[in-house]
């Protein structure tokens, strides 16, 4: 039997995933490969009930910061600038590839794991000349804290451009005018695709003014023109793209999103629980905290290294914490092709591991 992955992503596959990368093999120019991609992009519309005439969902290859790095750079106007959330590592890069890019752009930081303040939002987007963009993290993987959709302080005032790459799927989004206009994501987070594949999902509406063209291989306009005739600018990864739209089906057979969420929520809870009995402290309550991951402060006198290999010798393979939180705590995720069975393993897993 292979590890379970609880890192956020990649997870583990299905064996329906697994075996769609097996189909036959396409090429990219072929009707074969237009009818796939055309199916993906339905289905991902589909998955939050987003209309077709108004939304767009754009396919690239890539990780989740394809995805992220596209969006940034496709959606701000040249006369526009970017406001950025920030309250951990996510949120940061995202002012970083502002910065990358000469965006003109305003960075609202907050201690990682703190709560977004929207009197500060409210000011920074105010403090902006011409139209204005605001990009967010949803669910912020660094410490697992669900950021709220909209963001706070925004009350409509700009399009939110959201980095959902470990939400879309597994959380609640607030699509619509003025609220997320634009969101980011990946095949293998809580879609339970492959590495390979990610998407930004769109309201046509924010492609239909002057935008420059920042990146050749990034650029969402060329996609979108490319994917709405039947084609695609660049060569994409076909398996990937095979696994994402079985993943999609899953997706959906399964209940969809809420029933997803609904799952890792029970997760969720049964790991804290455990580990709560153990002594081991949450690093944010559960009602700040994701559906999809929690963060836990190592115990006093372990370090994080002898918790993992203790937990991947039993078949569990956990997650580090970034940066600064490097050697204060590790991280759970609960994505993934994860069965009852390998729960109950887990959990005396995790009893063993840090009794
Ligand atoms: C995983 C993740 C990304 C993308 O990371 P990649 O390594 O490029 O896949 C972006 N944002 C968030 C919040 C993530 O969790």
């Amino acid at each position: 039997m292979g590890l379970i992955l609880l890192n956020p992503g990649p997870v583990t596959l299905s064996e329906r995933v697994r075996q769609a990368l097996l189909r036959p093999d396409l090429c990219h120019r072929e009707s074969e490969f237009a009818e796939l991609q055309t199916s993906i992009r339905a289905k991902l519309l589909a998955v939050y009930g987003l209309d077709p005439a108004e939304w767009a969902a754009v396919l690239l290859t890539g990780s989740g910061t394809a995805a992220v790095e596209a969006m940034l750079t496709s959606l701000v106007p040249a006369d526009g600038g970017l406001v950025v959330l920030e309250n951990g590592v996510y949120g940061e890069r995202m002012g970083r590839i502002a910065a990358v890019h000469g965006i003109r752009s305003t960075r609202v930081g907050h201690p990682w794991g703190a709560v977004l303040d929207g009197t500060r939002v409210r000011a920074a987007v105010q403090g902006m000349v011409g139209p204005v963009r605001v990009a967010a993290v949803h669910h912020e993987t660094t410490t697992g804290l669900l950021n709220p959709t909209p963001p706070p302080g925004l009350d409509g005032r700009a399009p939110v451009l959201l980095d959902a790459v470990s939400s879309f799927g597994g959380e609640p989004i607030a699509f619509g005018a003025g609220r997320v206009e634009a969101c980011a994501g990946a095949a293998n987070k809580c879609l339970h695709g492959v590495p390979g594949a990610a998407f930004v999902l769109l309201r046509r509406a924010l492609l239909a003014g002057e935008l420059p063209q920042r990146s050749v291989y990034l650029d969402l306009a060329t996609y979108c023109r490319a994917q709405d005739a039947g084609s695609t600018p660049f060569t994409q990864s076909v398996q990937a793209f095979y696994a994402l739209d079985e993943a999609l089906d899953e997706l959906r057979d399964q209940g969809g999103w809420t029933a997803r969420r609904a799952r890792y929520r029970t997760l969720s809870a049964r790991v804290r629980d455990v580990l709560a009995g153990l002594g081991v402290e949450p690093l944010l309550p559960a009602r700040a905290s994701s559906s999809v991951l929690s963060a836990f402060r190592l115990p006093p006198g372990r370090d994080y290294a002898s918790i993992h290999d203790g937990l991947k010798r039993r078949g569990f393979v956990v997650y580090a914490g970034q940066g600064r939180l490097a050697d204060s705590i590790f991280r759970i995720a609960v994505m993934g092709a994860i069965s009852d069975g390998d729960v109950d393993r887990l959990l005396d897993a995790l009893r063993e591991t840090l009794a």
